[in-house]
């Protein structure tokens, strides 16, 4: 599924201006080899980037995110289709005459250079003159807060330091796009979790687009504008990280971010945005319906486990069952309900201060389902 219409600028020649997609990658497909061995690594993917965003390619390994983000750089080059910057093609030109900056996950910094010259490195590779470098280099030590070190060798400065430095070398010339190839996988959790706050304070203080690409889910959700899920050499679903969560088009979206609930049942009612759908037990639940599709017959639904409450057997109940598992999370509990129709599902509730659990394992309970908390898959 791609973007919705109302929300998708589409680059429009000729015409310049704020609706003009920062990036707009134009049923780019990318082969490697040829014939049995040819591998098609992106495959007619379409996305227009705004400006000023910051958008995620979040895949599994080898789904195509880091070739796309190669063929933005121009390290590729598409097999079809066309990649425009600012509404102009820049498909055929190379790496560096691109408005373009990668941070790769090694950082490539130069050892044996201190941080301020592996910051003013690319600047002086573009023939700046020397007081302009100085001045930007300051900027840039100031922005990502490692005044105290500019004079140390980047050997001897940890592994978050490192990227902080990366992450300003690739600023100092001012691209219009900054591409972050998993640029945090070798950062330890906590680590992480401030940079992750750092590069979504630098993406708003720069205005700079962000291409971030990740496997990681927990990652795309916390700093995205927007996400691309991607599989297989195509782009799955595209939207923010609220409707890629909680409205998840295709089985595979819903599988690969947060845990999941999936039930059968049969279209009952269809109105432009919502199906009612009757399950096998007897229940109707309203759900949502993604864009362009006209569920008929039997489909599936998927419900996340915190849209879902546990209630006492037979009270108003969506779901019925027998509590088969209570795990507890510290933050929140995980009830596993055997359904009568002999599925699994999970609730997650919030735990409460000095809260105590009042279901028992083994014993009969309801499931409530929330308010539009349940949306038809297309597949
Ligand atoms: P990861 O998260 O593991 O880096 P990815 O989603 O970034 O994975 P890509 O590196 O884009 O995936 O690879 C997509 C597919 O293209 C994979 O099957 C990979 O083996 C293949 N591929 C990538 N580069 C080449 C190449 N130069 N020659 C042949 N096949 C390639």
């Amino acid at each position: 599924m791609q973007d919705r219409p109302a929300g998708n600028a589409t680059a429009t020649p000729g015409t310049p201006g704020a609706s003009e997609p920062a990036i707009a990658i134009e049923r780019v497909s990318k082969i490697f080899g040829t014939g049995a061995e040819a591998v098609h690594a992106v495959d007619d993917v379409s996305i227009a980037i705004r400006k000023n965003e910051f958008f995620t390619l979040l895949g599994p390994s080898g789904c195509g995110k880091t070739t796309l983000l190669r063929l933005i750089a121009g390290f590729e080059h598409p097999t079809r289709g066309g990649i425009l910057l600012d509404g102009e093609d820049i498909s055929e030109l190379p790496p560096y005459k691109r408005p373009v900056n990668t941070v790769f996950q090694n950082y490539a910094l130069f050892p044996h250079m201190t941080v301020a010259q592996n910051i003013g490195f690319g600047l002086e590779m573009l023939g700046k003159p020397k007081p302009e470098i100085a001045a930007t280099v300051d900027t840039m030590l100031k922005l990502v807060r490692m005044e105290e070190l500019k004079n140390r060798r980047t050997s001897q400065i940890s592994g978050g330091q490192q990227q902080r430095v990366a992450l300003a070398r690739a600023l100092a010339p001012r691209p219009k796009v900054l591409l972050l190839d998993e640029p945090l996988s070798a950062l330890d959790f906590k680590l992480r979790k401030d940079m992750q706050i750092e590069l979504k304070r630098l993406q708003h203080e720069t205005g700079i687009t962000f291409v971030f690409v990740t496997h990681d889910q927990e990652e795309a959700l916390t700093m995205s504008d927007r996400i691309a899920v991607m599989s297989k050499g195509k782009v799955r679903q595209i939207g923010s990280p609220r409707d890629i969560y909680d409205r998840p088009a295709e089985r595979f979206v819903a599988n690969f971010i947060g845990d999941t609930n999936f039930l059968e049942g049969e279209v009952a009612n269809l109105s432009d945005e919502n199906a009612v759908v009757r399950l096998s037990s007897g229940a109707s639940v309203t759900a949502g319906v993604p864009e362009g599709v006209k569920p008929a017959g039997k489909v599936t639904l998927v419900i996340r486990p915190e849209h879902a409450e546990l209630v006492p057997a037979g009270d108003r109940a969506d779901l019925s069952g027998r509590l088969s598992n209570v795990v507890y999370f510290g933050t929140d509990t995980h009830y596993y309900v055997q359904l009568a129709a002999g599925e699994v599902f999970i609730v997650r509730q919030q735990n409460t201060h000095g809260g105590r659990d009042s279901f028992k394992e083994g014993q009969p309970v309801g499931v409530r389902l929330k308010a539009n908390a349940a949306q038809v898959l297309k597949d």
